[in-house]
C-alpha cells in the first residue's frame, strides 16, 4: 500500500484533509480518504501522515499487504505503538506476516505538546460515552488541562446519511453546550478502506477514531475513547485497552476509558445525570432517527438501554426514544443472545429480579440459557483454534474474506475444515 498525496484543502464550509490510497498486493482499486470539520476548526485541522498510516494500517494488514509506504514524516512513538498493535493483532487473530511500514521519521515531534492543546473525547451520545464525559466532568474543575473541551462526532462510521447525522448534531448540541464542550462535526470515509462491519468490531475501531483525533493534532493533546466492556468481560475487540493507546503519538495521547466499570455501572451513573439521560443516543438504526428521537426503542440494543434504565427507575426521563415500553414480550420478540451482547443483559438478571420484574428476567434467563447451550461451543471453537491450532481457522477466515466478501462452505470445505465444516459455517461468520 502506498499512501501518497496526503493534502490540505478548503472548501465553501469545511476544511479537508485527504489522501490517495493505492494497494499493491491486492486487488482493489485506488481511493481517496479524507477527513471533514467546519471551516471554523481549520486552524487545527493537519494534513496529519500520522492520520493516514494509522488509518490504512489494518486495512493493508488484513488484505496482505506487504509493505506501508506512507509520504511525510511519522512520529517515531507512534511507529513503536504501531508494530505493537500489529503484534497484539497477529495474537488475537493469528497474521502470519506484519506489514512492513516505511517512513520518514518526524524529529521533535514530544515539543508539539502545547499548553493551549486540548482534551477531547468521543462525543457519541452513548451510554460508554456520556459515562465518561460526567466522569471527567466530576473529577476535573474547568480550566484543567484533563477537563474535555472537545467532544469528536464522527459522521460516515455507524451513521453515513447526512440528514440523521444532523439529527444527532442537533441533539447532543444543548447538552454539549451545558457541559462545556465544544462539538466538533467530523465527516469521513476511512470507513471505505474496508466496510465489513465484522472487521470493523474486531479489529478496526479504534484505529479510525484514532486516526481522526490525528488529523487535529494541531488542537488536542488527548483523545478519548469509551471503552466499550470493563475488565471482566475483556476478549479481542477493535477497541481494548491493549490496543488503543498504540495509536497515540508523541504529541497526541489516543486513551481508552473507563474499563474499571459495567455497562449497568455506567448507566448508574448516568441516571444520575437528568440531563444525559435524556440526551441519549444508543441505536445504530439511523433510518429511524427523527428530530429528538434517536433511537428506535425496539432494537436490542434500544431495549437493554432501556431495561437498565428501568432498573435505575429512570424510564420516563428517556426521551430520545420512540418507544420506551420495556416489557417480557417486547424484549422476548428482540433479544438474541450473542457472544457481544452476553455481559450486558447477564448483569441486569439479578438487578430485574429484587426489582420484582420476574416475568422480563425469566425471558432474559432463558435466552441466556439458549445461547450457553447452543452458542457456547462455539467459543470453545475459538478458545481451542487459539491454544492449539494457533489460529489456523482464523486465518483461513480472513484469508478467505479478503478474496471475496461473501463465502461458501463448499469453499471451505476445500481448504481444511472438511470434519467440521458443518460446524464451521455456523460460527466462522460470526466471529
Ligand atoms: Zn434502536
Amino acid at each position: 500500500m502506498r499512501i501518497e498525496d496526503i493534502r490540505w484543502e478548503q472548501t465553501l464550509d469545511r476544511v479537508r484533509v485527504a489522501a490517495t490510497v493505492r494497494w499493491e498486493d491486492c486487488d482493489r482499486a485506488t481511493q481517496d480518504v479524507y477527513v471533514e470539520a467546519p471551516i471554523q476548526f481549520a486552524p487545527g485541522v493537519a494534513a496529519s501522515s500520522d492520520a493516514f498510516l494509522v488509518a490504512g494500517l489494518l486495512p493493508a494488514m488484513r488484505h496482505g499487504e506487504r509493505r506501508l509506504a506512507v509520504s511525510g514524516e511519522i512520529c517515531p512513538r507512534l511507529l513503536i505503538g504501531l508494530k505493537d498493535a500489529m503484534q497484539l493483532l497477529s495474537v488475537w487473530y493469528g497474521y502470519s506476516n506484519p506489514v512492513t511500514i516505511e517512513s520518514k521519521n518526524r524529529v521533535g515531534s514530544a515539543l508539539a505538546a502545547t499548553p493551549s492543546k486540548r482534551a477531547a473525547f468521543f462525543f457519541t451520545g452513548g451510554v460508554d460515552s456520556l459515562t465518561t464525559l460526567r466522569v471527567n466532568r466530576r473529577q476535573f474543575a474547568d480550566g484543567d488541562p484533563e477537563y474535555f473541551r472537545d467532544g469528536l462526532l464522527i459522521c460516515g462510521l455507524e451513521v453515513e446519511q447526512l440528514d440523521a447525522f444532523q439529527y444527532v448534531v442537533d441533539g447532543l448540541t444543548d447538552l454539549a453546550n451545558e457541559s462545556g464542550v465544544t462539538l466538533i462535526p467530523i465527516y469521513t470515509n476511512l470507513r471505505s478502506l474496508d466496510d465489513d462491519w465484522v472487521f470493523w468490531a474486531d479489529q478496526f475501531e479504534s484505529s479510525v477514531l484514532a486516526a481522526v483525533a490525528h488529523t487535529l493534532h494541531g488542537r488536542l493533546f488527548s483523545a478519548s475513547i469509551a471503552s466499550s466492556y470493563d475488565y471482566g468481560c475483556l476478549h479481542p475487540h477493535g477497541s481494548h485497552p491493549l490496543l488503543d493507546s498504540n495509536y497515540s503519538s508523541a504529541s497526541l495521547q489516543i486513551r481508552h476509558d473507563g474499563a474499571g466499570l459495567s455497562r449497568l455501572d455506567k448507566t448508574r451513573i448516568l441516571a444520575e445525570w437528568e440531563r444525559g439521560v435524556k440526551s441519549l443516543r444508543v441505536c445504530n438504526r439511523s433510518d429511524t432517527y427523527r428530530p429528538g428521537l434517536l433511537n428506535c426503542g425496539r432494537c436490542e440494543k434500544c431495549l437493554r438501554t432501556l431495561t437498565a434504565l428501568m432498573v435505575l427507575d429512570k424510564l420516563d426521563s428517556a426521551e430520545s426514544f420512540a418507544n420506551r415500553e420495556v416489557t417480557a414480550d417486547v424484549v422476548q420478540k428482540s433479544l438474541e443472545i450473542t457472544p457481544m451482547n452476553y455481559p450486558y443483559w447477564a448483569e441486569l438478571v439479578g438487578p430485574l429480579e429484587a426489582k420484582g420484574f420476574s416475568q422480563l428476567s425469566q425471558v432474559i434467563r432463558t435466552a441466556i440459557r439458549y445461547f450457553e447451550t447452543n452458542g457456547g461451543w462455539k467459543e470453545a471453537v475459538v478458545r481451542f483454534d487459539r491454544q492449539y491450532l494457533n489460529g489456523l481457522l482464523l486465518r483461513v477466515r480472513n484469508s478467505f474474506s479478503r478474496t471475496t466478501a461473501s463465502w461458501s462452505s463448499a469453499v471451505l470445505a476445500e481448504l481444511c475444515l472438511k470434519d467440521h465444516v458443518a460446524m464451521a459455517s455456523s460460527w466462522l461468520p460470526s466471529i
